[in-house]
């Protein structure tokens, strides 16, 4: 039987930004009459049309009670729900009375949903009084989010996945889609267009590219500046659209004049002949999508790259129209969801920035106790803080920072001597979780229900059809039981995730005619939806208001951005190296990434034993050349040694990588092998405008063992 009938969108899969449609059936076997999950693509998703890759193709087999978090654990010991939360509230309470409210912060996921982190959010930045409320989104797209905000008053992705069909040509950036986000790759395959791929290393996606670009790690900024100079040169440029639309050309060309074609492939080691093939291409191609992803956002300069790439499609009027613009995918299946609320720190919520205005207007909608009145800590400044002693108590969800940050290792000792940390998971045993001193069950995929936002702002639900298992509780729930714990009884009072829903959808909207960028998000027109309407949601593409009751497709049709002049902004970028260079004692680079069959640290798909198959332990890819040089051969174990840590992996000897570059996959953690957390090589250097990790390259040494 169909878990979900008579609706369009069942619920939809837990990896990646693509945000596909899953429909999950039930079925008996024959003779034994075993109950088993099928889970096949939803056919009437408009994401995925019914495809699924392998990771989503296998989500049944990450199913069951395994290894589950099944009832609160207290210092290590079962205790019962009770126990936990009065200790949770407690220690809040007492740490917030003893050291004000910026000594509380709580780390959040892209795993969570919409419903999740709005509460999550509302507690801290309107009733605790703080905005020390980040999440892991800060690692993979808050460059992406900085840039859109400079270029156009607001982080509004302008494209749709129906731009990929349309386009003449797709440029990826630092993105190995065909890993990464299999079904968008296999709809550009489909739609023929041109492809280039820009990525210092080879991969599955350059091997299908008509043009691969194998830039020095790092220097994109100056590839598209050059690109920007060759336009204005070749008579590429839409005056008319940059007259009408935008501001700040000048300073943008000015910036951008000295990277001659023959500066840019020196600068980025790549054939001129190459370069000039890929300019040309670009001034030829009208519909040209830029596709980027995490080797442009993880970066130190991340915000300047994805304005130099946006400047490229300003310049050209290549923006606002079917088969154009800039798109930036995100790695996460909410990451934009967690966005849409204020899951990052520099956000109040709704997409709002801390103005006077806007925490008077929140403050209202929420009938707050106390406002946040400003920004708080993003990821590593919060971790920071941590270690630092300055923060007291850290509430964990859904993620798993003492792998994922730079210098992770440090980050995991912090959290130990941190006086309360308390971790909600599904799973008992990750590295974070070993840091809790309470631990809290959480539902997962498959059992939570609520809403997620893809790359291309669509919202769709996530749908749970199992049981609750052993004492698990949906997140919302649990941070609403601390709230009213807490004192704020009236304020968490919600029945159901709808509930939750509804009060953000009129949030979106409320007021906000007196600020132009506030309407970029608004899904105010979903303010009164019933119970079953969300229950049967048709998958829409915010803004969703009076003026686009069925959703908005594409952004910036009518030219019209959500500055204050209604003008697109171009920025003049001066490209800069990666601060982690290498040198004597570090001579080599490496290239950190995933792999096709794994997500994120393997707490769901280390589940499923098909996905192991494709690569089952920590590897490092190795050039011949630097294999020869450093005595290792194939299949070897290394190890590889940072300013920071060390790592251990299996050489994988092959000429993927440029000389003097390796690469190696983030998937597995100290807690599934020795050694083997890639991110505690990372120096964490951040971003000055997002405060996103430069996570792509390391330094590094090697040694065979
Ligand atoms: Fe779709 Fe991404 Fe899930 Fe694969 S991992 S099924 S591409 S959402």
């Amino acid at each position: 039987t169909e878990l979900f009938s008579a609706h369009r969108s069942c619920t939809t899969c837990p990896y990646c930004g693509v945000g596909c449609g899953v429909a999950a059936t039930r079925e008996t076997t024959s003779g034994g009459g075993e109950e088993v999950i099928r889970i096949r693509g939803d056919e009437q998703h408009p994401a995925n049309n019914g495809k699924l890759c392998v990771k989503g193709s296998s989500l049944a087999d990450t199913l069951g009670n395994h290894g589950r978090l099944l009832k609160p654990r207290l210092h290590g010991e079962d205790c019962d729900w009770e126990t936990a939360l009065d200790y949770a509230a407690s220690k809040l309470r007492e740490t917030i009375d003893a050291h004000g409210p910026d000594s509380v912060a709580f780390y959040l996921s892209g795993q969570l949903l919409t419903e999740d982190y709005y509460v999550a959010n509302k507690l801290m930045k309107g009733f605790i009084g703080t905005a020390n409320v980040d999440t892991n989104s800060r690692l993979c797209m808050s460059s992406a989010v900085a840039a859109y905000k400079r270029a156009f008053g607001a982080d509004a992705v302008p494209c749709s996945y129906q731009d990929l069909d349309e386009a003449e040509l797709v440029v990826l950036i630092g993105s190995n889609a065909a890993w990464t986000h299999p079904i968008l790759f296999q709809r550009m395959q489909a739609a023929n267009a041109k492809l280039v791929v820009i990525d210092p290393r080879g991969s599955a996606t350059s091997e299908m590219a008509d043009i691969h670009l194998a830039i020095t790690p790092g220097s994109d900024a100056a590839l598209f500046n050059g690109l920007l100079h060759y336009l204005t040169e070749f008579g590429a440029l839409d005056q008319g659209f940059i007259n009408e639309h935008t501001e700040n050309f000048a300073d943008a060309l000015y910036a951008a004049a000295e990277w001659t074609p023959e500066k840019v492939a020196e600068y980025c080691s790549v054939e001129l002949d190459q370069l000039l093939e890929f300019y040309e291409l670009f001034r030829t191609s009208e519909k040209s999508v830029s596709f980027y992803s995490q080797g442009i956002n993880q970066s130190s300069t991340g915000t300047d790259k994805n304005n130099s790439i946006i400047n490229c499609h300003l310049a050209t009027g290549r923006i606002g129209k079917p088969g154009c613009g800039p798109f930036s995918i995100t790695g996460q299946p909410n990451a934009m969801g967690g966005r849409e609320v204020g899951g990052l720190a520099n956000m109040l919520a709704a997409h709002m920035d801390f103005t006077e205005d806007n925490i008077d207007r929140v403050g209202r909608v929420w009938n707050a106790a106390k406002m946040a009145q400003g920004p708080g800590l993003k990821a590593v400044d919060l971790f920071n803080a941590v270690e630092s002693g300055e923060i007291k108590a850290v509430w964990i969800m859904a993620t798993n920072p003492a792998v994922s940050m730079p210098d992770a290792r440090r980050v995991a000792a912090a959290l130990k001597k941190c006086p309360t940390v308390i971790v909600s998971d599904c799973v008992p045993d990750t590295d974070t979780a070993r840091c809790a001193d309470l631990l809290l069950p959480a539902t997962t995929w498959g059992e939570k229900s609520g809403t997620v936002t893809n790359s291309e702002r669509r919202i769709s639900r996530q749908k749970g059809f199992l049981a609750k298992p052993g004492e698990a509780r949906h997140d919302w729930e649990i941070i609403c039981e601390v709230a009213r714990r807490l004192g704020f009884k009236e304020a968490f009072d919600y029945r159901s995730a709808a509930d939750i829903f509804r009060e953000h959808a009129v949030l979106s909207g409320f007021e906000n005619n007196r600020d132009h960028a506030l309407r970029a998000f608004d899904i105010s027109a979903l303010a009164n939806i019933s119970d079953a309407q969300y229950d049967n949601f048709i998958p829409l593409q915010w803004p969703v208001n009076a003026a686009h009751p069925h959703g908005t497709a594409r952004l910036f049709s009518d030219g019209e951005f959500f500055t204050p002049s209604g003008r697109a902004r171009f920025v003049a970028v001066e490209p800069t190296c990666p601060k982690q260079q290498t040198c004597d004692a570090y001579p080599l680079l490496l290239n950190s990434g995933r792999l096709r069959d794994q997500w994120h640290t393997m707490t769901r798909t280390g589940r499923a034993r098909k996905l192991l198959d494709h690569s089952e332990a920590p590897e490092l890819h190795v050039h011949p050349q630097e294999a020869k040089k450093f005595g290792i051969e194939d299949a070897q174990l290394v190890r590889v040694e940072s300013e920071k840590g060390q790592f251990f992996g299996r050489a994988r000897v092959t000429a993927t990588q440029k000389p003097g570059q390796l690469f190696a996959p983030i998937h597995w953690s100290d807690n599934l092998a020795h050694n083997a957390t890639v991110s505690a090589l990372a120096i964490p250097f951040t971003d000055p405008l997002s405060g996103q990790p430069e996570l792509k390259q390391f330094a590094v040494t090697i040694e065979p063992l």
